[in-house]
């Protein structure tokens, strides 16, 4: 069989661009064939001159009677295309010496772009053009051209190529895939839909291509779900072959914390807890996944759950992504757990030296329960006896980074038991399949007396306002956020975005001390200003998004986040969540650039009108669909390539019933291609 060639094989694909290429999920010739469409471009036929209508999309080719360059607020470059049948302009706002001399006087071009009504008449503005010789017309496509998504690094005809490359080996016979579902009559073969997705014909029916209903696409839905059917069936198998500690809490550990609490426990927090010593109990090890919003009481959970293992004789371990988060649930646990009087570890990074030495040696022995960042899994670090592994923001590490902690509690065949912990609230309909095998708690009831965040849209032309209303709120001693998220796709801008926003800012509220956070300053440098922010001595925080994850600061209750039409609304949510936290009326400023787009409309009025998470992450799904909503923010869980659960839900069952038919070749293979190492799929 003709070998599926890992990418760096392929003529022209480096180290750096695998791995950015990797970012999409493509690691494999085959991947790139899975890689589907977001659109299509026309440039099967030219349209004449006089035939190009308003907001149409053209292929058009002519010759260049008339250029000038136009001096307004901007330089701008504008030019008149002729064929036989007419004219129409072309326009650049701003270019290049290059284009200037392609769009010279007399040059014959072929050029594609969209049609509108500008003042002087009919003009293609930003065309992409290809120079044309003097009496010869390159041959026009026979099939559509795709437009795919990618990633930072990666142009688009770049990907174009190598997926048109991958289908022309697979149309030779050079790739081979074979069919490994039955394809059943009046349905296409793996090589046909394949060809039709990456290459349709005119007349093809795009709209279902697109949709996802075309029988082409279908046909490969069927497969990734027939896939990931066996491998969960698989996954399944191994597990119930794993051992754990029964861990039980004979010593009565859980009431004694929760009777020393400040507070009562919520109806939620001990319907959860219940599950949670439910598994423990048992031999099987615990995989659960708990969702909460923002502000849930997911530490609390987390709390019983650990004096459970330490009641048992056991030990426990909580990690957090970040030093900052890891460092708050330090505290919060250690004032939690005070009167059980456990022996609680704290290990991140910066403990080092003697300290460092201490806490390795009691983890080694007297801990009870450990507490830190990702430095609890480092080489160096062994328990006594580890038996269950809590990670805080789960989406935030790796597989990998969760198995390393695992792996220390692995003892004679034995696993640790683990709990996961999310506040990124995904409908159960999502969850059910993006985290297969996961058993799921949620935590559905916020704390009582929670004043809901009061929700505002301004347009930006309201900015002075704005800063006034932030201003009052500083003088009250109040502090606040201002987030300015992507601007463009890059951190780079995004941080340079905020730090122009926060001089701006420092200039208009002198009598205040400004903060800058973004993701491109060292994580000490990070610490050392929330640690500012914390103890009030920082007024107003200017951040990017990097503040999206977990810090609790009370006094901050008001936050004005700019550009909040380009964000999504989980990540609004994410972000909302930071204020309300303390027991003042929080506000939340959503300022936005008109006009704003039928989606943001819609985004921000769902913003305004609750703090639901679950509901938001409901809406949210209606508004951009699963792929979008499970996001790249959700490694780890499972991702669809091309199966979109709403749309095939009535797939699935016909994917168990032919998945269950294949011989274990094929089903090897199947998984193989779909889902890849199995192994990653058993412990994720
Ligand atoms: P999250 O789920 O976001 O991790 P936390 O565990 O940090 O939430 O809890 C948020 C805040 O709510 C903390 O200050 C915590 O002390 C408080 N809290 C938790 N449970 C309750 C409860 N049942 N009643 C009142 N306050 C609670
Ligand atoms: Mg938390």
């Amino acid at each position: 069989m003709a070998a599926d060639r890992e990418l760096t094989e392929l003529p022209g694909v480096g180290e750096r661009l695998a791995g950015r290429l990797l970012a999409l999920g493509l690691r494999r010739e085959s991947d790139l064939l899975f890689h589907l469409p977001l659109r299509f471009e026309d440039r099967t036929r030219i349209t004449p001159l006089n035939r190009v209508r308003p907001g149409a999309t053209a292929l058009i080719e002519g010759r260049i009677v008339h250029q000038a360059i136009r001096y307004g607020r901007t330089r701008m470059l504008t030019a008149t295309l002729a064929d036989d049948s007419g004219q129409l302009g072309l326009c650049l706002f701003r270019f290049f010496p290059s284009q200037l001399k392609l769009l010279a006087e007399g040059n014959r071009l072929r050029c594609y772009g969209e049609v509108r009504l500008a003042p002087g008449g009919l003009q293609m503005a930003h065309p992409q053009c290809e120079p044309l010789s003097e009496d010869e017309s390159p041959p026009l496509p026979e099939s559509l051209t795709p437009v795919y998504p990618t990633t930072q690094g990666v142009s688009q005809a770049g990907l174009a190529r190598l997926i048109q490359m991958a289908l022309e080996r697979l149309r030779g016979g050079e790739l081979e895939l074979q069919d490994l579902l039955p394809v059943a009559a009046g349905n296409p073969g793996l090589v046909q839909a394949l060809s039709t997705i990456h290459a349709p014909r005119p007349n093809e029916n795009l709209a279902a291509l697109l949709d996802g209903s075309h029988p082409a696409v279908q046909r490969l839905a069927l497969e990734e779900l027939a896939a990931h059917h066996l491998a969960l069936a698989r996954m399944n198998l191994a597990r119930a072959r794993q051992r754990a500690p029964e861990l039980e809490d004979a010593a009565g550990f859980t009431r004694r914390l929760l009777d020393g609490l400040p507070f009562t426990p919520t109806g939620a927090q001990r319907r959860v807890i219940a599950e949670i010593q439910g598994d423990l109990a048992r031999q099987r090890p615990m995989r659960r996944l708990l969702q909460g919003d923002v502000g849930s009481g997911k530490t609390v959970v987390a709390a019983a759950a650990l004096v459970t293992a330490a009641a048992a004789g056991r030990q426990a371990a909580i990690i957090a992504p970040t030093e900052i988060l890891a460092e708050q649930h330090y505290r919060n646990l250690s004032e939690y757990l005070a009167p059980l009087g456990l022996d609680i570890v704290w290990l991140a990074g910066k403990i080092q030296g003697r300290a460092r030495t201490e806490a390795l040696e009691r983890l080694g022995g007297s801990a009870q329960v450990a507490v830190g960042t990702h430095a609890l899994f480092q080489k160096g670090v062994n328990f006594r006896d580890l038996a269950l592994v809590i990670v805080d923001e789960q989406h935030r590490f790796g597989v990998h980074q969760r198995l390393a902690l695992a792996e220390k509690g692995k003892r004679g065949g034995r696993q640790p038991h683990q709990l996961v912990m999310t506040a990124t609230p995904i409908p159960r309909t999502l969850a059910m399949t993006a985290y297969a095998g996961l058993d799921i708690s949620v935590l559905d009831e916020l704390p009582p007396g929670r004043k809901p965040v009061a929700t505002v849209a301004a347009s930006q032309q309201r900015r002075a306002e704005v800063i006034e209303r932030l201003e009052r709120a500083l003088k009250e001693g109040r502090q606040a956020y201002w987030v300015c998220p992507l601007i463009e796709e890059s951190e780079v801008l995004e941080a340079e975005a905020a730090e122009t926003r926060s001089r701006e800012l420092a200039a208009e509220l002198k009598e205040f001390r400004i903060g800058l956070i973004h993701g491109r300053m060292k994580p000490a440098e990070k610490q050392a200003v929330m640690a500012d922010f914390s103890a009030g001595a920082i007024h107003l925080l200017v951040a990017t998004t990097v503040i999206e994850v977990g810090v609790d600061v009370p006094n901050a209750s008001l936050m004005i986040i700019e550009n909040a039409e380009r964000l999504g609304l989980s990540q609004l949510h994410q972000l909302r969540g930071r204020v309300g936290r303390g027991s003042e009326q929080a506000a939340c400023v959503l300022l936005y650039k008109p006009p704003l787009g039928e989606t943001a409309r819609a985004r921000i009025e769902v913003m305004r009108s609750t703090t639901d998470g679950f509901l938001i992450a409901e809406k949210d799904l209606e508004l951009r669909g699963p792929g979008e909503v499970l996001g790249t923010r959700q490694t780890g869980a499972l991702r669809f390539r091309i199966a979109d659960l709403e749309r095939d839900g009535e797939l699935l069952e016909q994917a168990t019933v032919v998945a269950g038919k294949l011989s274990a070749g094929r089903q090897d293979l199947l998984i193989d291609r779909w889902v890849g190492a199995a192994e990653q799929f058993v412990d994720a």
